[in-house]
This record gives structure tokens, sequence and C-alpha cells, in this order.
């Protein structure tokens, strides 16, 4: 949602850069990174024009981290 906001200044999951989705088969999560700008789906900036990335700063389980040192 924060990446949703980010992009598009409302709250809109369906165009966020990002979606995690529950793999059951394997028991794991995936991560995925959308880019279709014809489907308002835009591609990660890196949160340009923020402090820090929204999806880190707003992941309330601390599952998706900023590290400003690394790449
Ligand atoms: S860094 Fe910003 S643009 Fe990239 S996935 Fe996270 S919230 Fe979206």
């Amino acid at each position: 949602m924060a990446c949703a906001y980010h992009h598009s200044d409302y709250f809109n999951r369906k165009t966020s850069s990002i979606q995690i989705k529950r793999n059951e088969k394997k028991g794991k999560f995936e991560i995925i990174l959308h880019n279709d700008p014809i489907e308002e789906r835009f591609a990660c900036d890196k949160c340009i024009n923020e402090k820090e990335p929204l999806c880190a700063k707003f992941c309330l389980k601390g599952a998706i981290t900023y590290d400003p040192e690394g790449e």
C-alpha cells in the first residue's frame, strides 16, 4: 500500500511495484517486482523522492528492511 501511494498518491495495491505472494506448495513467500506502466504498475524507483523506501519504512513485521550502506 505504501508503494502504491508513492507512485499514485492513493492506496490501491494494484498499482504497487512490489507484490508479496504466499506459495502454499513451497511453504514460502515470494516477492514479485512489477514493471508495467500501461497497467499503472510502475517499476520500483527506490522511492527516489523519499528519505527511505516506503515499503521498508512501513513494513510492520520488519520483513522488508533498508540498509543505506548496501545496495
Ligand atoms: S522502494 Fe519504493 S518504489 Fe520500490 S518497491 Fe519499495 S515502496 Fe515501491
